[in-house]
């Protein structure tokens, strides 16, 4: 008899975890491991497609929410795969928030997700297309072959940054803390909508948000005045939002897809840059190869530095959170610049 207790206890929790898993798989379909009972414990499920907007969904939606990354840390955002049950997991969202014509395999699991509440952060804010400074931009792509300055033989080569080269535009506009906050606002809205019963704590972070950032703004103003050279160098041209926010020049090595060569015509061209502009640091990025910097470098008698386009959060980022690595690359900026 005492057996038969013990059983039927050690059954009853077997049961509801298999009632819970039922009815978890009915509601919205398929959830990952633990996370199958209990789902988004009551919370808005926000799905994030890389980590800006993830961050941004985390800051102003604080406990009201969960959030999940699309891209996981260390993975370069341009080339992201979706997996099917990143798929399954997108359709059981409340709120989707990505960028589009960043990453290509988004932009269709997006699509096809059903997910009523879609936000795209290039409408909330204006994109710009950086033909001028940034003019290895792969997101001239498209042109490249018939434009008269030579600087297009550097991107001619790349064969998967077409995922810039759709809408002609520059996605890298979180590193432009004005621009940034303008995706908070609209993030924080669409948050409001998408859970009126918490819309004053999602104003009241947005607020905090897009102050943090106007302060953030200050600084790299105040920080990037006065400087001895206007002009960086970098693998991964990200920075265009960045450089003409805070009136400097940026050459990138080779384009917006950080795996692609550069010509030997835009090495030596680079190597004039740096010569004619004063220019003292190569800046490479964390998540993708240096080889490129390290290489014009050492041609050049250059010193290398990290310039973080914060498309992932990883250890070897320098800084824990948006804030601490946008503050690190002022840092990193000042020395190069030569910031008086
Ligand atoms: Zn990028």
């Amino acid at each position: 008899m005492k057996m038969d207790v013990m059983n039927v206890r050690r059954l009853i929790p077997t049961a509801v975890l298999a009632g819970a898993v039922a009815l978890g798989t009915t509601a919205l379909t398929s959830c990952s491991g633990a996370e199958a009972v209990g789902g988004k414990d009551g919370k808005l499920g926000v799905t994030a497609s890389f980590y800006p907007l993830q961050f941004v969904a985390e800051q102003i939606g604080k406990e009201h929410v969960k959030v999940d990354g699309l891209t996981k840390p260390g993975v370069e955002p341009h080339d992201l795969e979706i997996t099917p049950k990143q798929t399954a997991q997108l359709g059981e969202a409340d709120v989707v928030l990505y960028l589009k014509n960043l990453q290509p395999a988004v932009d269709k699991a997006v699509a096809q997700s059903g997910v009523k509440s879609i936000v795209d952060a290039a409408t909330l804010t204006e994109l710009e297309a950086h033909g001028d400074s940034g003019h290895d931009h792969g997101s001239e792509q498209p042109h490249a072959e018939g434009e008269a300055h030579a600087e297009g033989e550097a991107h001619a080569e790349g064969g998967h940054d077409d995922s810039h080269g759709e809408s002609g535009t520059d996605p890298h506009v979180w590193l432009d803390p004005v621009k940034y906050a303008e995706i908070a606002k609209g993030v924080g809205a669409a948050l409001e909508k998408a859970d009126p019963d918490h819309a004053a704590d999602y104003k009241k972070n947005t607020d905090e948000l897009v102050g943090k950032l106007t302060a953030l703004d200050t600084e790299f103003k105040d920080g990037l005045k006065n400087t001895a050279s206007r002009t960086f160098i970098t693998t991964h041209s990200a920075f265009g939002y960045l450089a003409e926010r805070y009136g400097l020049d940026q050459e990138g090595i080779s384009g917006v897809d950080p795996e692609s060569e550069p010509s030997p015509a835009r090495m030596k061209e680079l190597q004039a840059v740096a010569k004619k502009d004063n220019v003292t640091t190569v800046f490479f990025e964390t998540l993708a190869s240096d080889k490129t910097a390290k290489t014009l470098a050492a041609d050049t008698g250059l010193k290398t530095d990290v310039l973080d386009p914060i498309e992932g959060i990883t250890d070897t980022s320098q800084g824990a959170d948006y804030f601490e690595v946008m503050r690190s690359n002022l840092k990193n900026l000042q020395k190069a610049l030569g910031a008086k």
